[in-house]
């Protein structure tokens, strides 16, 4: 059980940086992200032409819109140079895996001389990617729509064309998921990267939070719709929205009766057992 401090602390005795041990609690924030505001970032790792090298600290997200602009941009250099691949080097970076470079740069800049703080770089918005063959595909992401900023940081494209900003939306994930999974120690969910959830997210665990196994009034997401499904399909209808309402409690406690459960509305490992739902 180890702590983002305690794999920080780590790093800086080895001299090595690795937002790989974080790749759980990463993947659990993009997945909240994408509760938070529905499907905000998608993956693009089946884009024809890209080159693609699974690494654990490697999240293939983007915003949509950034990732159509990269598909032109993959097509038309392909169009050209039918053997060119695009080797992606970084994309997604979550607040986790900035928050652990600027833990490093602040206690050994050596090791990292610059880093932004949590919340502010562009790799968080999903609106940027780092390639490392980037003078092969800078004039095809240039002439669709990418920018490029010159030599200082020669493998660094963004497309921000009238996107959002989603850096906030990633501190909101993990600030919604730490007060779910301690109900005891809540923090407020504004969105700013400050003190009090940097201190959070030190106490956090590298493999992230535990698995929920309980589903209740409120909650949103795709195993609310499996819910909503199984419900349904074993005779007490309720629409299929993801978003746990008063009609879903209903029918959840209606099947519960039926099957002689503990009829409170919520569902637990027993009533998922029941409706056949897996996690
Ligand atoms: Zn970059």
């Amino acid at each position: 059980m180890t702590t983002v401090k305690e794999a920080i602390d780590k790093m800086i005795q080895a001299n090595v940086v690795d937002t790989g041990c974080v790749s759980n609690l990463s993947r659990q924030i993009i997945n909240q992200m994408n509760t938070l505001q529905t499907s905000i970032l998608v993956n693009f790792e089946s884009l024809p032409g890209l080159n693609i090298v699974p690494a654990p600290y490697l999240n293939f997200y983007l915003q949509a819109g950034a990732k159509e602009t990269l598909r032109a941009a993959l097509r038309q250099g392909m169009t050209q140079q039918p053997n060119l691949r695009m080797t992606v080097n970084s994309a997604y970076r979550t607040v986790a895996q900035q928050h652990i470079l600027y833990r490093v740069f602040q206690q050994a800049p050596k090791l990292i001389p610059l880093a932004a703080k949590p919340g502010n770089s562009n790799h968080e918005n999903g609106l940027a990617i780092d390639v490392a063959n980037y003078n092969a595909w800078k004039p095809y992401l240039l002439a669709n729509g990418w920018k490029w900023l010159g030599g200082n940081d020669p493998v660094h494209f963004f497309e921000d064309n009238g996107r959002t900003d989603v850096d906030d939306l990633g501190v909101k994930a993990f600030q919604t998921l730490w007060n779910r999974f301690n109900p005891n120690d809540l923090m407020t969910v504004d969105g700013k990267f400050g003190t009090q959830t940097a201190a959070k997210m030190d106490r956090c665990l590298i493999t992230g939070f535990a698995i929920v196994t309980l589903f209740r009034f409120g909650d949103n997401g795709a195993v609310v719709t499996r819910i909503q499904q199984s419900l349904t399909n074993n005779g007490f209808s309720t629409p299929v929205t993801g978003g746990f309402d008063q009609k879903t409690k209903d029918a959840v406690i209606k099947f519960q009766l039926k099957r002689g459960l503990s009829a409170d509305g919520d569902v637990g490992p027993m009533t998922l057992k029941a409706l056949g739902i897996r996690l």
